[in-house]
């Protein structure tokens, strides 16, 4: 389907907003400007809510999590950041290994499997995007990914 992604974003997050029960504020960073782009919504919106989810688990009493959308040329950058405890930075790359969990001990706490972005890379590959994350070990996390932004064919003419 081609869908507006801003919509499309807002609403997944409205959906973890309404139902959390920790104590962490949303900050939405959205453009404007609708992006379109062309995707399957039910495998986004899975990939979407395991990035959500992870960054809700992590995240401290009282944390942030930020979610940006910036659209450049062809290429829509999406983020999603936390302010948890992040990932030590000789095991970020890791951490879309199937099965891989950063501390097991409290993985296993945790719950989950440790599938959830290994499933999303193979997603956002098939898009023909890119996932990866940036982290830095008590500050936080951030994870990207980029989707083709859709040109309109018809053209708009006011
Ligand atoms: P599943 O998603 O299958 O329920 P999971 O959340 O453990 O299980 P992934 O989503 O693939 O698996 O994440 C892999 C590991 O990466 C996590 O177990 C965790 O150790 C680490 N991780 C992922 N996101 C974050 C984050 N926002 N902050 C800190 N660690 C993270
Ligand atoms: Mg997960």
């Amino acid at each position: 389907d081609v869908v507006n992604f801003n919509q499309f974003f807002n609403r997944i997050i409205d959906r973890f907003e309404l139902s959390k029960s920790q104590n962490v504020t949303f900050h939405r960073i959205l453009p404007d400007v609708p992006y379109y782009v062309e995707i399957d919504t039910d495998k986004l919106t899975q990939v979407i809510d395991n990035i959500i989810s992870n960054a809700l688990k992590y995240s401290p009493d009282g944390g942030n999590i930020r979610f940006g959308i910036v659209g450049k040329d062809q290429e829509l950058k999406v983020m999603i950041s936390d302010d948890g405890m992040g990932i030590p930075s000789e095991n970020v790359e890791r951490i879309f290994d199937r099965f891989y969990r950063v501390d097991r001990a409290r993985a296993r706490s945790m719950g989950g499997t440790g599938l959830g972005l290994a499933i999303a890379r193979e997603m956002i590959e098939a898009h023909g995007g890119s996932i990866w994350a940036e982290s830095e070990e008590g500050l936080g996390t951030t994870v990207f990914f980029t989707l083709n932004i859709e040109q309109d064919e018809e053209g708009e003419w006011d």
